[in-house]
């Protein structure tokens, strides 16, 4: 392997081969953008970001200070009331710009995803082609902005009803996916009109800068998005939600990390979005097709390494199919090829640090200490890197920690359950609600999980629910509001309403 990087205070420019595979990447930023322009931090310091497949410094990105980000606020506070009177065709027409710039450097971006967050070439490409989505839709959305004239029950006035955007955004992101979580905020923010600060995480923040200068060179004007990359994330954050200028917060990340962030919104009342953590059940019954069943499970657990809110977190398995369905999905787990993300062939990819190998790990012992049968994996995988291998464990038993903690790994952790009644009291047994699957063919009862199930959403045959067009989000401790399709955009929106008299009274 051969790393070269050379840098300035505000691009990186690095070259990575590895065996086969030649992934270079340059010219990407590493400044903070404010107001338009790349520059460093006020103080000058930086951090690293490392891969987490060998702990090789990337590039080291600017750190933003308190001030950096009252400074982002400001650019955004200049920016807003143009941007918002901007005609939406151009708010439609940057966004779609972007989406195409975004295409043509595909390649480049997944290549600097799989190096900074660790998952397969071919999962970055994905998530470039459904980050990318959420600008496309959002460019059709931000021309069909809608409102409402009526006439008023008694007719003796007219009521307009119409909307605008919410005011100056602040948007906070996690490391898992770090194209996708941002466009799905960025986007129909801007469309609605509003300007934003962003915060990406500091253990990923190089594809979000590629992103951002994609939006320059796409004709963002100045102020309209800001981003300020940091290593103290409280720190810069506190004082951008107590100014009063901000008018939206909108985050994805950890629940404990979203609930506190809604205490600090709650002193100016703003707006919130909050999409959370989640600790989705995936129910087989023994109805379902099994081969279905099987691969839609794979998708479920194993995409993004296992680290995604919506992955499978815990199995409840009928025990007609659960020999069957354990059996053909540990054969499948078997065949999993562990490897950098940047190597061809590579099913699974490092964890994002050494934290997240120390949980997996924790809580296959925990389960197993308490019962449960290990059946593949359930070892740390000894190379350098943040590896865990991905893991089956069947019979795990009530009280087991990994029913109640999300994994963010590769670990299947399956109960067996004997009717209906009991799968659903099964799923609905944790606070989070984000997502859930299920596999039956029978239409009723798919229809009855649909309204018993506790979760905004629920993928029914099928181990991938995510797609710009639909309503993303969770209920009960998974978060509040969601993302993508036109309810994403009306997160932006706030309603005005407007009574005027008759104008045909005399
Ligand atoms: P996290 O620790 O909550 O961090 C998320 C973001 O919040 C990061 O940018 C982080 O910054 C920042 N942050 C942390 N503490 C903060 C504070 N006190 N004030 C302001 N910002 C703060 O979550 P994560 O580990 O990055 O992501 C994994 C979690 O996200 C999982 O729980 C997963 O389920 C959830 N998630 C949810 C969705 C969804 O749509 N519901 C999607 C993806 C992920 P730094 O990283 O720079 O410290």
């Amino acid at each position: 392997m051969t790393d070269q990087t050379t840098t300035s205070t505000t691009t990186t420019s690095t070259t990575t081969t590895v065996g086969d595979a030649h992934v270079t990447v340059a010219d990407v930023p590493t400044g903070l953008f404010i107001g338009g322009a790349w520059r460093p931090a006020s103080g000058g310091a930086t951090f690293d970001v490392r891969d987490p497949s060998t702990g090789a410094v990337l590039a080291s990105v600017a750190d933003a200070t308190p001030e950096d980000g009252i400074a982002a606020l400001d650019a955004a506070v200049a920016a807003q009331d143009d941007w918002a009177a901007t005609a939406p065709r151009r708010r439609s027409d940057l966004l779609r710009r972007t989406f195409d710039l975004v295409h043509e450097h595909a390649d480049d971006i997944a290549a600097v995803m799989t190096l900074e967050m660790g998952k397969p070439l071919a999962e970055s490409r994905g998530e470039v082609v459904y980050g990318a989505e959420f600008l496309r839709w959002f460019s059709e959305e931000a021309v069909r902005i809608g409102g409402d004239y009526r006439t008023n029950p008694e007719g003796t006035g007219r009521g307009i009803v119409l909307k605008r955007p919410v005011g100056p955004v602040y948007a906070i992101t996690p490391w898992n996916f770090p194209l996708a979580m941002a466009t799905r905020k960025i986007a129909p923010a801007l469309a609605a009109g509003c300007t934003v600060v962003l915060k990406p995480a500091d253990l990923t923040p190089l594809t979000t800068l590629y992103l951002v200068e994609l939006f320059r060179q796409a004709g963002l004007p100045d102020g309209v998005l800001n981003v300020v990359p940091a290593s103290d994330a409280k720190a810069l954050s506190a004082p951008v939600i107590a100014d009063r200028r901000l008018r939206k917060l909108t985050f994805t990340g950890s629940t404990p990390v979203g609930s506190a962030l809604l205490k600090q919104a709650a002193d100016n009342v703003l707006k919130t979005s909050m999409e959370l953590g989640g600790n989705a059940p995936l129910l087989v019954f023994d109805d379902a097709d099994l081969d279905l069943a099987v691969d839609a499970a794979m998708q479920a657990k194993f995409r993004n390494v296992g680290e995604a809110c919506t992955a499978a977190n815990r199995f409840f398995v009928q025990e007609g199919i659960a020999d069957a369905f354990t059996a053909a999905l540990s054969e499948r787990i078997d065949a999993l090829r562990i490897g950098r993300g940047t190597e061809d062939g590579t099913d699974i990819g490092p964890l994002i640090d050494s934290r997240a190998v120390d949980k997996a790990a924790g809580l296959v012992d925990d389960a197993v200490a308490r019962g449960a049968r290990l059946v593949s994996g359930g070892q740390r995988v000894d190379r350098e890197g943040t590896f865990y291998a991905p893991t089956l464990l069947d019979d795990v038993q009530p009280g087991s920690d990994i029913l109640t903690t999300e994994i963010f790994g590769p670990v299947v952790s399956i109960t067996r359950f004997a009717t209906e009644e009991e799968g659903i009291r099964l799923a609905n047994d944790t606070e989070y609600g984000l997502v859930a699957y299920a596999f039956t063919e029978d239409m009723r009862r798919g229809q009855r999980l649909a309204e018993r199930l506790e979760t905004g959403m629920l993928g029914w045959n099928t181990g991938v629910v995510s797609n710009a067009a639909f309503p993303f989000g969770g209920v009960k401790a998974s978060g509040l509001g969601r993302e993508g399709s036109h309810e994403g955009l009306e997160e932006y929106l706030e309603t005005v309403y407007v009574l005027t008299p008759d104008p045909f009274a005399a």
